[in-house]
């Protein structure tokens, strides 16, 4: 498994795609109401019947045209992306300051006093506007500041809240419900900082919160399919309102149905959580089980060859210092042939499982034994050094001697080497281990023999050989 952060390319394009399509709607929606104030003709239709002011829609073309080339390769671009989102932070706190009550007059009242006043609509943004656009700026001045990670998502959770809380407000606004200072956001504006502020997350969509959404994993698929419930409290009350105040429904009903939809949509995403839960559990179980199946011999239920060669690349990887002593042996049936010849292929089989409960009986837990070959068997036996395996081969030799074969008694050989040396490889290891059951079988069967290097067959000198012996 990789254990690089693997990321889905469809959500990763996906959020590129958005990035892009939301800086071109910001351009043309910011171009398109400024125009409307400087020709005083009706360019952007008005929803919920308020424009968007001239400072704000001078913001999302700023911050339209930074979302846009904020993704460029060159130095120069990126620093013109900087700029223009700094330009947001000042003509949003501008607008602030002015509301501050402090007698400060700006840019907003600098243009309106330029223009006689009275144009429409009016220059200076709505207060929430201004915070909107505020955290906005500082979410595209910190886009590429990997250090700022934290506060550039704090920024752009602010403008998501400010957004949504005015969508929300909408309703109200429509059923003539007074006017707050929600309501003087206007719906444009609540719409283009919703874009603007999910527009800068996705054009960095490996960093900061929009990185788990594009995973390839079941973190990934569950919050893509979550995201859009985060829409759902604004709907709900959008609609029910409406419903309420547009069609005539009893609060009581409109709020009945709520509690309804909303208790529907949390046991939605409570099954969508459980499924997906539940699927990938299964998925686990089987790859655990196929792996299991992969690595065991069907006949013998030992390991398989291929479950050897990743044990032993598994001990060997290890620093040679940290290396803990390990040794193997290697067994074969003596004259297996004239048995299976003698009394069939299927008695053979048998011989052979009943060779595999013998080992397992005789190996202690740390241990495993893998059925290497036809009727050669390798055990591994960790801490275990080349002076003790005399003493563990007699024990299994023993074991298969003693055994009640049903047919006619069976008998090993048994070859022995430890992994002592710097440079040994599990082809190494197991070449000397062979070289000595070649000798055991040439000394005359059913017994064992070793091979080893000087110190090793001494029983080391080194400290893991004397906390060994201890
Ligand atoms: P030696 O003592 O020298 O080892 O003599 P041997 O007859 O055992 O010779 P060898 O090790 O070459 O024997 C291999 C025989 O093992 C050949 C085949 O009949 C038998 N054999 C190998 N794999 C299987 C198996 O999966 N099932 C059965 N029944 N027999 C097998
Ligand atoms: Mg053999
Ligand atoms: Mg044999």
């Amino acid at each position: 498994m990789n254990p690089e952060f693997v990321q889905s390319r469809w959500a990763l394009r996906g959020y590129l795609l958005y990035s892009r399509l939301a800086s071109l709607l910001m351009v043309a929606v910011g171009l398109g109401s400024s125009l409307e104030w400087a020709a005083q003709v009706e360019l952007v239709p008005d929803l919920g019947g308020r424009d968007m002011r001239l400072t704000a829609a001078l913001c999302v073309l700023l911050s339209g045209l930074a979302l846009a080339v904020v993704g460029s390769g060159r130095r120069w671009v990126r620093r013109l992306a900087s700029l223009l989102c700094a330009l947001v932070v000042m003509l949003a706190a501008d607008s602030l300051l002015e509301y501050a009550g402090v007698g400060y007059r700006g840019i907003a009242a600098g243009l309106d006093a330029a223009f006689g006043g009275g144009l429409r609509p009016p220059v200076r943004m709505a207060e929430l506007a201004a915070c909107g656009f505020l955290l906005l700026g500082g979410q595209g001045l910190l886009i590429l500041n990997a250090r700022a990670l934290a506060l550039r998502e704090l920024f752009g959770l602010g403008v998501l809240a400010i957004a949504m809380a005015s969508l929300a407000s909408f309703a109200f606004v429509l059923a003539q419900q007074g006017e707050g200072m929600l309501q003087r956001l206007p719906i444009l504006t609540g719409v283009l900082l919703l874009i603007a502020a999910l527009g800068w997350m996705s054009s960095v969509p490996t960093t900061g919160l929009t990185r788990v959404s594009t995973a390839a994993t079941l973190g990934g698929v569950l919050a893509r399919s979550l995201l859009p419930a985060l829409l759902l409290p604004l709907v709900y009350t959008f609609t029910f309102k409406l419903l309420e105040t547009r069609l005539g429904m009893p609060q009581i009903v409109a709020s009945t149905l709520g509690a309804v939809f909303t208790g529907g949509s949390l046991a939605w995403m409570i099954w969508l959580v459980a499924a997906l839960l539940d699927r990938s559990e299964r998925l686990r179980e089987t790859s655990l089980h196929l792996r299991d199946v992969a690595d065991t011999d069907a006949l013998t239920g030992l390991g398989n060859r291929r479950k050897l060669d990743a044990t032993l690349e598994g001990l060997l990887h290890a620093d040679r210092r940290q290396r803990l002593p390990f040794s193997l042996l290697m067994l074969d049936l003596d004259h297996f042939k004239s048995y299976n010849d003698t009394f069939g292929h299927q008695a053979g089989d048998d011989a052979l499982r009943e060779i595999g409960r013998l080992l397992r009986a005789e190996l202690r837990p740390e241990d495993a034994a893998f059925r290497y070959g036809g009727e050669e068997f390798v055990l591994v036996l960790h801490g275990v050094r080349l002076y003790q395996l005399p003493a563990i081969a007699e024990r299994v030799l023993h074991a298969v001697r003693a055994n009640a074969w049903p047919l006619r008694p069976l008998t090993i050989s048994i070859g022995g080497a430890e992994a002592c040396d710097a440079d040994v490889t599990a082809a190494s290891l197991l070449q000397r281990a062979d070289a000595a059951l070649y000798r055991a079988k040439h000394g005359g069967r059913d017994r064992f023999e070793t091979t080893g290097c000087a110190e090793c067959l001494a029983g080391g000198s080194g400290p893991e050989a004397v906390r060994a012996r201890s």
